[in-house]
């Protein structure tokens, strides 16, 4: 989670801690409490629809099913899988979001052309000790070394094991620090 996103949960579960509060709220309160995050008005209005659906048919509690969860207003399978890994310890299922898509394509575990054909074929390809972790290891890579633009490739530490596919141009930034600390090694 992003510094951003834990400040606007945070601050929102501070105001409400229960699904039946936060869908007392009203759609603007909820969208001052998380702003600045991306999509706020959009978010705001999900997140109490799908506290209104929790009240109104799981009883107040999050469901533990796939099925269940995708029905919730503004949730799909990336959140529905991280709630099933995070809130009841799943060791089934596998977290797909953007950055996870596309370093999985990158190091050529997959040929996918969205997060759901990549969830799908990661559940092939990996090993099932794994899944749980996934989406922890590499969003943290991705953030901070294979970007979305610029990857790091030059200081990566896979890199000999990489096809690097899809990638057309790395951090130059990178490469000039890897050249130092190779000169600083020398
Ligand atoms: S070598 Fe480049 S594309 Fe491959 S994992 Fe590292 S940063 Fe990503």
């Amino acid at each position: 989670m992003d510094a951003t996103t834990l400040a606007a949960s945070t601050r929102l579960f501070k105001r409400a801690r229960t699904p039946r509060t936060l869908a007392s709220l009203s759609v603007k309160e909820i969208e001052t409490l998380i702003y600045p995050v991306s999509f706020y008005r959009h978010k705001a209005r999900n997140v109490k629809a799908a506290c209104q659906m929790l009240v109104d048919e799981f009883g107040g509690r999050v469901p533990q099913t796939m099925d269940e969860l995708v029905r919730l207003p503004g949730v799909g399978r990336k959140t529905a899988n991280l709630v099933l890994i995070l809130a009841f310890k799943s060791q089934q299922n596998i977290c797909v979001d953007i950055h996870v898509h596309r370093i999985a394509n990158r190091l050529g575990w997959v040929s996918t052309r969205t997060p759901e054909e990549t969830e799908q074929a990661l559940y092939a390809v990996t090993e099932r000790r794994w899944w749980p972790y996934i989406n922890l290891y590499l969003v943290t890579w991705g953030q901070n070394v294979c970007r979305p633009v610029y990857p790091k490739c030059d200081a990566c530490v896979l890199k000999p094991l990489c096809p690097q596919r899809g990638v057309t141009r790395v951090s130059k930034t990178a490469l000039s620090r890897a050249g130092r600390n190779a000169g600083m090694t020398a």
